[in-house]
């Protein structure tokens, strides 16, 4: 039996799986996480279930971010541990890398240096999961992995204008803006650059590792495609037919510049290649505008149920 942690972003895309999700139990308490998996008694497990937010939510809360994502993740891995679960994946983010350090990003450069201010309650206690599990593998010969991904987007996502990863922020801001004829304002220059990994992409390649025994650690999943926050905002602005006034407010938070990363360890695991000689994942990955469309549609027609 697969147990998926979380059922929101990313969680929601894992079907055919028993969902545990933070309002059936709240995953900071270890007596109630220890209940759940001794009466479900799973043998495999994601774990995607985390306190996670924008640049914003991030900046003003790293106390929370880091109380919830490091009581979560213990409770979560020794769980995994105690009721004997053979295999099992935790979720990561590209912000766990150090803010300064030779690009691309690979599974090793982790540890290489601080993270960005911007975000490091976050980034810490998802740097201490990776520890933990690296120990926990050792200590107890036990087969769990990390998934790096870069930036999540898709259905389901937190469309929250201060709160939200910036795609879904952008939207729900785009959409504001049409409705109330007044300007979209977008946080920094929009010089900054992205990868945008479409959340039924991130699903498909993690499923196809889950069961392969062949490697355990950490392992990258992005689309290595990089995008400028201004492109970003061309392509959300046609497709939601905005014709109003973009203003980029550079005394909001710019966040790190780059993080690009490499996907060489993922296709060595799978022994196929995904990015071709032009950098471009065509055929393997949604591309950003189709990934963007779909949202947008899923926006519109769960119009009553967001969360915001
Ligand atoms: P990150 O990828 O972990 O930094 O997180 P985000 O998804 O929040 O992306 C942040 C980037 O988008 C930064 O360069 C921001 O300056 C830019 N950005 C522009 N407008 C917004 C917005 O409305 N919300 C968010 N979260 N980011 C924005």
């Amino acid at each position: 039996m697969i147990l998926v942690t979380g059922n929101g972003l990313l969680g929601s895309q894992f079907d055919d799986c028993i969902h545990l999700s933070s309002k059936s139990c709240d995953m900071r308490r270890q007596k109630k996480v220890e209940h759940w998996f001794e009466d479900y008694r799973p043998t495999h497990v994601i774990h995607t279930a985390a306190k996670v937010g924008g640049l914003g939510a991030n900046m003003f809360n790293q106390a929370e971010f880091f109380y919830d994502n490091i009581m979560i993740n213990t409770n979560i891995i020794e769980a995994c541990r105690k009721y004997g679960v053979k295999r099992a994946c935790f979720f990561l983010s590209t912000c766990v890398f150090p803010d300064k350090v030779e690009y691309p990003l690979t599974e090793e450069k982790i540890h290489l240096g601080p993270s960005h201010p911007s975000n490091y309650g976050y980034s810490e206690a998802k740097r201490a999961a990776e520890v933990m599990v690296r120990a926990y593998n050792k200590q107890y010969g036990l087969e769990y992995f990390c998934v790096i991904p870069c930036n999540v987007y898709g259905p389901n996502d937190n469309f929250s204008i201060d709160n939200g990863h910036v795609i879904p922020s952008l939207i729900r801001k785009c959409d504001l803006a049409k409705k109330n004829n007044t300007p979209l304002e977008i946080w920094g220059d929009g010089s900054p650059k992205r990868e945008f990994i479409y959340s039924k992409d991130l699903a498909k390649y993690t499923k196809r590792i889950l069961f392969d025994t062949n490697f355990t650690g950490n392992v990258i999943i992005s689309n290595p495609e990089e995008y400028s926050i201004r492109q970003v905002v061309r392509n959300i602005v046609t497709l939601m037919d905005f014709k109003g006034e973009v203003i980029y407010k550079t005394d909001k938070p710019n966040g790190q510049l780059r993080k690009p990363s490499s996907i060489a360890k993922l296709e060595s695991i799978l022994e196929e290649q995904i990015v071709d000689e032009d950098g471009r994942c065509d055929g393997k990955m949604t591309n950003l505008w189709d990934g963007l469309e779909e949202t947008i549609e899923w926006y519109y027609a769960n119009y009553n149920r967001l969360r915001i």
